[in-house]
């Protein structure tokens, strides 16, 4: 997890975007609708969803490209609606920046932070943070897609700024790739900047954020840590015989516990209710012996975070 401050709630510390009601419409159909943000300083917070949820333009909202047609709050402590204030404290990632093929990294850096009036001297320390020292000579265009993004990020740092926006930095990266940029958010972080960072796996951010808002379209499903994502399925043993005969024997066993059991193609489904699963595993493998029942899988079953954000999204994309 990332910086302690952040798990507690939006209530701890300076909310660096504080926008409720935040809704997009192109004509009738709102592809945001009326999503609150809150986001304490040097927190990171995914922003999760499939295709078409409304990451982008909840980003693009924040970011002044594109006009809200309703909400109200501030980032920056500047109002929502006067982006030009908190702008130059932003930096993003939204649409890969378009880097030129024939300049190194550095060579593109310097160029766009000569566009944007940013001091140059800081493009070292840029390099630094996104790895990209001892490469920054060679051309962009010999860059693997994981450093073409790193360096994408590193130009979204130009300028110190104190929120960092980051729209799917790890589509198509390879998994090396993806743990390198992992790796460099959290230290964007450490240094006390505020990451908004999209994908639309939650595989992708769950070790680096604080706290996930979950999107489906344009609607907020849920926001707060990842810990506490709503679970639908109850927890599970799964208990499988050696064979048929251990199968059926085994089912008359655990008939007689006075247990919630369900027959599933991969064996018994015990609920583990409010019992401790490890004690409960442990005294249905006993009682497994004690009617001669060869098992051959005593497993306890937890629903995975991925499929709980599955379980609050569906499945298809909407795009
Ligand atoms: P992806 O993961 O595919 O990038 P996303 O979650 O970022 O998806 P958005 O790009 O924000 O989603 O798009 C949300 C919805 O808004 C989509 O259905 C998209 O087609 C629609 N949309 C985006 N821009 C416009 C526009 N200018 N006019 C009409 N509809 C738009």
């Amino acid at each position: 997890m990332g910086n302690q401050q952040n798990t507690q709630g939006k209530n701890d510390g300076f909310e660096v975007v504080a926008v409720e009601g935040l809704t997009k419409k192109y004509g009738r159909r709102a592809v945001v609708d009326d999503v609150d943000l809150h986001l304490a300083a040097g927190s990171i917070t995914g922003l999760i969803g499939p295709n078409g949820a409304g990451k982008t333009t909840i980003m693009s909202m924040l970011l002044g490209l594109v006009r809200p047609s309703a909400g109200r709050g501030t980032v920056l402590g500047h109002d929502l609606s006067r982006p030009a204030a908190y702008l130059p404290q932003v930096g993003a990632l939204i649409e890969g920046p378009a880097f030129f093929g024939n300049l190194s990294g550095r060579g593109n850096l310097d160029y766009f932070a000569r566009l944007a009036g940013h001091d140059r001297s800081g493009i070292p320390d840029v390099l630094d943070l996104v790895g990209l020292q001892g490469r920054e000579g060679d051309s962009f265009s010999s860059y693997s897609l994981g450093m073409k993004q790193r360096l994408g990020i590193g130009a979204a740092l130009l300028g110190d700024p104190q929120l960092v926006i980051l729209d799917e930095p790890t589509n198509g990266v390879d998994p090396a790739g993806m743990r390198d940029i992992r790796a460099m958010v959290r230290r964007i972080a450490a240094d006390g900047r505020t990451v908004l960072i999209s994908s639309h796996l939650l595989a992708e951010l769950e070790h680096i954020c604080d706290r996930v808002i979950v999107l489906d379209q344009g609607g907020l499903r849920y926001s707060g840590p990842l810990t506490e994502l709503p679970t639908s399925r109850a927890e599970v043993i799964l208990l499988r015989g050696a064979g048929r005969a251990d199968d059926e024997a085994l089912h008359r066993m655990l008939s007689g516990e006075g247990l919630t059991v369900e027959r599933r193609a991969d064996g018994f489904a015990v609920e583990v209710g409010e019992v401790d699963p490890v004690k409960l595993a442990g005294r249905l493998n006993r009682r497994a012996a004690e009617h001669g029942v060869h098992l051959v899988e005593v497993h306890h079953q937890k629903q995975s975070l991925e499929d709980r954000v599955l379980d609050l999204v569906g499945t298809g994309s909407r795009s």
